[in-house]
């Protein structure tokens, strides 16, 4: 007889990053996987290489001091938060520890592929609520919740749609969801939202009962996605049960001297966030005035759409010949878009340039569909 995984493990389809090569090509620009666009924070680097002379020593398991640095840098009780090996680890933790088999887990149809993939191992079933304009409903989540479900899942801003929701719909949301449900808000993006009345989720966890949990990461703006860091703010009960299940030394000691460096790096998500507001305006322009949609976005990536799976393919070839990778949109439901990360000016210009140049020798053959049926498509 065979060992034998539980039998929801084959049901897991292995997660695809973004691609970094292009066979033959030597100079890539790599912009499918929303890495901020100015590389690590030198002091985070320097960080690293410090922390390196202690690598024998094991890492301080309760993060105690990257804790009370991101505590103080958010104005959160560094005891309310927990720190994980990116926050897919936390996602994974939550679910793991609230869902399994016999529950459902609720997500947007286009919401980011880890809760589909962590859900499913657990023995979750999933549910996705259809997202006929790649925008979140509010209705429909709720609409879909059962006795059954434990866990819901919403990114705010979502990837890849970049779409956000509003507070007072958030709020609504909470309100209206079953106590007994977890609400877990995945803000990656948050740094990068520029809508005045945005809050990253903090407000919504502590006016909840216990059972909304925010997640951050330092994957995006913080430059840090190679390190691995991510951490959850939530009531004590959660927090309670993310400490008894998370590895003891989940963190290494160079990721958090990272963390606490990059948290004090004068100026970054001051010239990150100016940076990307006024690029993903210049992209999203760009790419408009060469006749292809693009949806509006709160993160540091624009979602655009080809209106084919065949356009958006050869959209995609005539970016890798330039060598410039960005992301394909199958394995989201949405083959007929591509997933432009919010690059440097220079690599956002190549964009520009190499897209108008397919425009105009790929005009869209009929008007691009209607949004609503590539929902359902
Ligand atoms: C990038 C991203 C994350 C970050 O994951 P890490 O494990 O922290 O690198 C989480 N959620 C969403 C929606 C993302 O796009």
């Amino acid at each position: 007889m065979p060992v034998t995984p539980r039998p929801s493990i084959f049901a897991v389809e292995p997660y695809k990053g973004g691609e970094s090569k292009i066979p033959g090509v030597n100079r890539i620009v790599k912009l499918s996987s929303n890495e901020g666009a100015f590389g690590p924070p030198p002091s985070a680097v320097a960080a690293i290489t410090e922390a390196a002379l202690g690598a024998h020593r094991y890492p301080d398991g309760g993060a105690t001091a990257l804790r009370t640095a991101i505590g103080q840098r958010f104005g959160l009780d560094p005891e309310r938060i927990v720190c994980g090996n990116g926050s897919d680890e936390l996602l994974a933790m939550l679910i793991l520890a609230y869902g399994g088999e016999g529950t459902e887990l609720i997500m947007s149809a286009y919401g980011f592929q880890m809760y589909e993939l962590t859900g499913t191992w657990a023995g979750c079933r999933i549910i996705k609520v259809p997202e006929p304009n790649l925008v979140t409903e509010v209705d429909a989540l709720l609409a879909a919740v059962g006795p059954r479900t434990r866990l819901m899942f919403l990114a705010n801003p979502n990837n890849p749609t970049g779409s956000l929701m509003s507070q007072a719909e958030l709020a609504r949301l909470r309100r209206e969801l079953p106590d007994n449900v977890l609400l877990v808000l995945d803000s990656a993006y948050a740094e990068y939202v520029t809508d005045p009345g945005y809050d990253a989720g903090a407000r919504l966890v502590d006016s909840s009962p216990g059972n909304t949990v925010m997640t951050r990461t330092f994957s995006k703006i913080y430059g840090l996605g190679g390190m691995r860091l991510g951490w959850a703010y939530a009531s004590p009960a959660v927090v309670d049960v993310l400490n008894r299940v998370r590895g003891p030394f989940n963190l290494n000691s160079a990721v958090m001297a990272a963390g606490i460096a990059a948290l004090s790096e004068p100026g970054w998500i001051e010239k990150s966030v100016a940076h990307n507001t006024e690029w993903r305006a210049r992209l999203s322009a760009g790419l408009e005035a060469a006749g292809i949609r693009v949806q509006p976005s709160q993160g540091n990536f624009v979602l655009a759409d080809f209106g084919s799976p065949e356009r958006a393919a050869a959209a995609d070839a005539h970016l890798r010949s330039r060598g410039l990778i960005v992301r394909a949109m199958g394995g989201y439901g949405l083959p007929r878009c591509l997933r432009i990360t919010v690059g440097t000016g220079e690599e956002c210009e190549m964009v520009v340039d190499a897209l108008s140049a397919f425009a105009q020798g790929n005009p869209a053959t009929t008007e691009a569909h209607p949004v609503a049926e590539a929902a359902h498509g």
